[in-house]
């Protein structure tokens, strides 16, 4: 299995680089953002939990967000393997997201870290909330709170990966096809 996590700030592109990646390699991608607004819209109990925190930019409880994340996961038995993005987002979900792999005799085989500038990523930002209708992508303080929460509490899962020397940054910072060709050249590696 190849299990990747593709990594970043909000904004760096991971969720459109998991969809070019995923037809590639033939992954499946699990973003626990897109879940979450899923149930949002569907206006699940779930939904509702989360938008208490989606709303101000903060983390959904980690009780909430493995447990979804791990149904997920089992909802696909024949995978030959995963994109996770935006999972793990701190070390207890790293923690949890290896102890789930290693019940399945699988691990993560690599972090790839897109590195963007803050100054390009709220510009990016910005630029999305006009059309996604995502309201913490729509309200600059919000978005300036989601990359404080990154930087606090989700970069230590880079240095988590890096210990195993599972981590890799690569620049962000292109189109969409030369991100795409930098972060194939890792895969094809893995
Ligand atoms: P994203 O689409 O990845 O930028 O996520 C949007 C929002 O969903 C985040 O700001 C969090 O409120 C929530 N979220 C997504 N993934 C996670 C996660 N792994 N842990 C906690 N909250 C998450």
């Amino acid at each position: 299995m190849i299990n990747l996590i593709l990594f970043g700030p909000p904004g760096s592109g991971k969720g459109t680089q998991a969809a070019k990646l995923l037809k590639k390699y033939k992954l499946i991608h699990i973003s626990t953002g897109d879940l979450f607004r899923f149930n949002l819209k569907n206006n699940t109990p779930l939904g509702l939990e989360a938008k208490k925190y989606i709303d101000k930019g903060e983390l959904v409880p980690d009780a909430v967000t493995i447990n979804m994340l791990t149904e997920k996961v089992n909802e696909h038995p024949d995978a030959k393997g995963f994109i996770f993005d935006g999972f793990p987002r701190n070390v207890h979900q790293s923690e949890a997201l290896d102890a789930l792999l290693k019940s399945k005799g699988s691990a993560v085989s690599a972090l790839i870290s897109l590195d963007v500038d803050d100054e390009e990523l709220v510009k990016r930002l910005l630029e999305r909330g006009k059309t996604s209708g995502r309201k913490d992508d729509s309200d600059e303080s919000i978005i300036r709170n989601r990359l404080k929460v990154y930087y606090n509490e989700t970069t230590p899962v880079f240095d988590y990966y890096e210990k195993t020397g599972k981590s890799v940054k690569v620049n962000g910072v292109g189109t969409l096809l030369a991100v795409f060709r930098r972060l194939c050249k890792l895969m094809n590696k893995l």
